[in-house]
């Protein structure tokens, strides 16, 4: 009887244990984002795929705006990820504000994008809105939808938004302004500020969603993911949690449920159900997305100098 106890209180354990691993998949936007004096575009690729190799990420998702497609390398960076197994989504050809245009100019723009990524292997038919701008109407938003549902695009939500996008503006400018970089701490800054938008929106879908999701971690295809994506990784892991595929996350049976009625998009697919089922929009933002907040970290920690 005892050891009968003992082997359900061991499956239960186990059990608990094993579903308890929380999972995120990561997507970069705006591939391919031109190279400087800093760094290349083809070393940019280059040092995400080792980093993402390096901790054993077998995929990550890459949201293409193809108006960066410049030239030959733009082309064989995007093969370099497809090559390594990873994917390419749809994130459009001009990235326009669909707040900002019509929804006709967006679809022209959008079926341009289309178009081109018909010549790249691994592409996921997903649309990622820039911006995070799903249209400011309900019936623009309603209209797109139906469209890019006949195209059979899903939409490929974020559910972790953070400032990573701004980090890398500071670092640039420090560069360009020949200032002196601690890459240690820059790398505490990124590693650290990314890991609390993760937190928090998570956080956020077990408090007012009341379950746990499949999250989509935001990144930008940019120098700090060259850098510190291994590093990231690595800390993610630390902290018990699991990278999954995007095809994966993309799957999470609460998020997948897209209503043109979400009219609070751009802090993604967490903090628009959240607020949807009347959470203040105030509560669904992580304090590190603000940039007076970030210009403060990078100062105490003398990340430039
Ligand atoms: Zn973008």
């Amino acid at each position: 009887m005892r050891a009968f106890i003992f082997v359900i209180a061991f499956m239960a354990l186990f059990f608990c244990g094993s579903s308890a691993s929380k999972e995120i998949a990561l997507t970069f936007d705006d591939a391919p984002l031109p190279g400087n004096s800093f760094m290349s575009g083809e070393e940019k690729t280059q040092r995400i795929i080792e980093g993402l190799q390096a901790q054993q990420v077998n995929d990550a998702l890459f949201f293409v705006t193809t108006g960066n497609i410049n030239d030959e390398q733009g082309i064989e960076r995007l093969n370099a990820y497809t090559k390594a197994g990873f994917h390419l989504g749809h994130h459009s050809h001009g990235h326009f504000s669909l707040n900002k245009s019509t929804s006709n100019d967006y679809l022209l723009d959008f079926y341009q994008s289309h178009l081109i990524l018909q010549s790249y292997d691994n592409v996921l038919k997903l649309h990622r809105f820039p911006f995070l701008h799903y249209g400011e109407t309900q019936e623009k938003r309603e209209q797109i939808k139906a469209r890019l549902e006949e195209l059979q695009y899903q939409i490929g939500y974020v559910t972790v938004d953070n400032f990573d996008w701004y980090i890398n503006s500071k670092l640039l400018d420090a560069i360009s302004k020949k200032k002196s970089i601690n890459y240690d701490r820059l790398k505490e800054v990124y590693v650290e500020t990314i890991w609390r938008s993760i937190e928090f929106y998570d956080q956020v879908a077990v408090k007012h969603l009341g379950t746990e999701v499949k999250h989509v971690l935001l990144l930008h295809e940019n120098e700090l993911a060259a850098l510190f994506i291994g590093d990231l990784v690595a800390h993610i892991k630390s902290k018990g949690w699991k990278i999954i595929a995007p095809s994966e996350a993309y799957k999470d049976p609460t998020l997948i449920k897209y209503s043109a009625s979400l009219e609070f998009n751009k802090q993604g697919r967490v903090a628009a159900m959240a607020h949807d089922r009347g959470t203040d929009k105030a509560l669904l933002r992580s304090e590190a997305e603000n940039t007076q907040y970030l210009d403060a970290l990078l100062k105490t920690h003398s990340v430039f100098k």
